[in-house]
């Protein structure tokens, strides 16, 4: 399972060595976010390099330093230690209790409702004298409640979890291009605030009958809902922190009762590790899958999978029948990803589907038309190319056609007669540039990547 070379750096960060992800293994040990991975880090030159497990969520060592060589021998008190810091190292409160906490929250009166901005939590009376010198948000309304992506801060750590909310618009697009598809059950994972979007409408319109399930591994949301609403899931591993009952309630909610049709949607944070992310999600499709023994014939569970545009051919490479659509998915909290016509930097984040791209209608008044070549909506600025006889424009500018190379290439792009492909024009001809390690772009470095940077 798994393979193929990951982008991004691991334990140590990159040298001239590259690191590849070998995927999940049986019997891998486990930290924290349950069983980790296993990679291998090759020097140039060297032939084969030592293999070793590392956590699978946390891409800085900081936020997990778990290491272990996998022809490591540990010893019996090691691993009774390490049992122990994985077991510490859970949330304090579990899920179950979380759910009576909030029970009691809203039975109290709205001077009573406090919510401490350091601890993250929602504080019952009686833990009040605990956060004496914390800063706390008062008067907590049923409203705040209902949208816990605005109450909690969005997680900031670039490398393992940062949080990009999506901005209304998106949203609300995401939101009715679902419903108009006749969806009636989302799989968000990775997607709190699609997920509290669709909640919200249900509990306040009758005939609003979509549901959803959060799979996420922000345990501050189990805060918010009950365990048939969220789910602690590490997507890089496939790993339920709830065990067997949360699996079953995914299970549960896959399994399409009156003809209720479901769709997964999910937006990782964009790290790397894509071949890890496509592993968890055809494990979540095969479960789609089985619980419907002749239904499905041979089709794939409906996927949109938000992500870069750069990150075309790999997700391709996992899932051959996904498509790239035009639309630009924007952010609330990310300084680069606001949408916008000119001057202003545009959102390289597209949505991956395997639904059949003419279905996947764009908002005229947005700019997007339909190509009848293609078949499928583009953004205005992506010509039709009758040479390559597609929409080429990835990026969503008027890319122009090269016919040495035999491909459209982006507009500020020349061709260069010593290296034989087109390039920026100031670039160095001796130096082969190996591109960004985040995403593999060459036109900036791994410190410059839009991917990583935010308000
Ligand atoms: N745009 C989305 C949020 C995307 S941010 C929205 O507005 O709803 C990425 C999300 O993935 C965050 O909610 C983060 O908590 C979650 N996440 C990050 N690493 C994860 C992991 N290993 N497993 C599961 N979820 C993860
Ligand atoms: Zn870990
Ligand atoms: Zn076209
Ligand atoms: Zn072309
Ligand atoms: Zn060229």
């Amino acid at each position: 399972e798994g393979g193929g070379a990951m982008a991004a750096g691991g334990p140590g960060g990159l040298g001239s060595s590259a690191l590849t992800l070998l995927g999940p293994a049986p019997g891998a040990p486990s930290c924290p976010h349950g069983p980790a991975l296993l990679f291998v880090k090759t020097s140039q030159g060297k032939e084969e390099g030592r293999r070793f497990y590392a956590c699978s969520a946390c891409r800085d060592r900081k936020d997990c330093n778990f290491f272990q060589w996998e022809d490591e021998k540990v010893s019996e008190t090691r691993l009774a230690a390490r049992e122990e810091y994985n077991r510490n190292h859970q949330p304090s409160f579990t899920h179950r209790q979380n759910v009576d906490r909030y029970k009691n929250f809203v039975l109290l009166p709205l001077s009573k409702r406090r919510f401490c901005q350091e601890c993250q939590q929602l504080l019952l009376p009686a833990e009040w004298e605990k956060h004496l010198d914390h800063q706390l948000l008062c008067d907590i309304t049923t409203a705040q409640l209902k949208s816990p992506s605005q109450l909690l801060y969005p997680l900031e750590n670039k490398k393992t979890n940062a949080q990009y909310l999506f901005a209304d618009r998106s949203c609300q697009f995401l939101l009715n291009l679902l419903t108009d598809l006749g969806f009636r059950r989302v799989l968000s994972v990775g997607t709190p605030r699609l997920h509290e979007v669709i909640q919200s409408k249900a509990s306040q319109e009758e005939e609003f009958s979509v549901r959803s399930l959060l799979l996420d591994i922000d345990f501050r949301y189990s805060q918010f809902y009950t365990e048939d609403e969220f789910c602690h899931y590490n997507m890089f591993n496939h790993h339920f922190f709830g065990g067997e009952a949360a699996h079953e309630t995914c299970r549960k909610f896959l399994y399409e009762e009156n003809g209720e049709k479901v769709i997964m949607v999910t937006d990782p944070s964009f790290g790397g590790l894509v071949e890890a992310l496509a592993t968890s999600f055809k494990k979540l499709m095969a479960m789609w899958k089985e619980t419907e023994k002749e239904g499905h014939d041979n089709n794939e569970m409906p996927m949109f999978w938000i992500f870069p545009y750069f990150f075309e051919s790999r997700i391709l490479d996992c899932f051959p029948s996904f498509r790239m659509m035009d639309y630009q998915v924007d952010y609330d909290n990310h300084a680069l990803y606001k949408h916008g016509k000119t001057g202003r930097r545009q959102s390289p984040v597209r949505i991956f589907t395997n639904l059949t791209p003419s279905m996947i209608v764009l908002p005229e008044e947005e700019g997007y038309r339909f190509c009848t070549v293609c078949q499928r909506y583009v953004s205005s600025g992506n010509q039709h190319c009758d040479i390559c006889n597609s929409c080429t424009s990835k990026d969503g500018r008027r890319w122009k056609h090269c016919v040495l190379c035999k491909k459209c290439v982006k507009p500020s792009w020349f061709h260069c007669n010593n290296c034989n492909f087109c390039t920026l024009q100031n670039h160095n001809c001796e130096k082969t540039d190996v591109g960004c390690f985040v995403c593999g772009e060459t036109d900036h470095k791994r410190s410059a990547c839009p991917s990583l940077s935010r308000t």
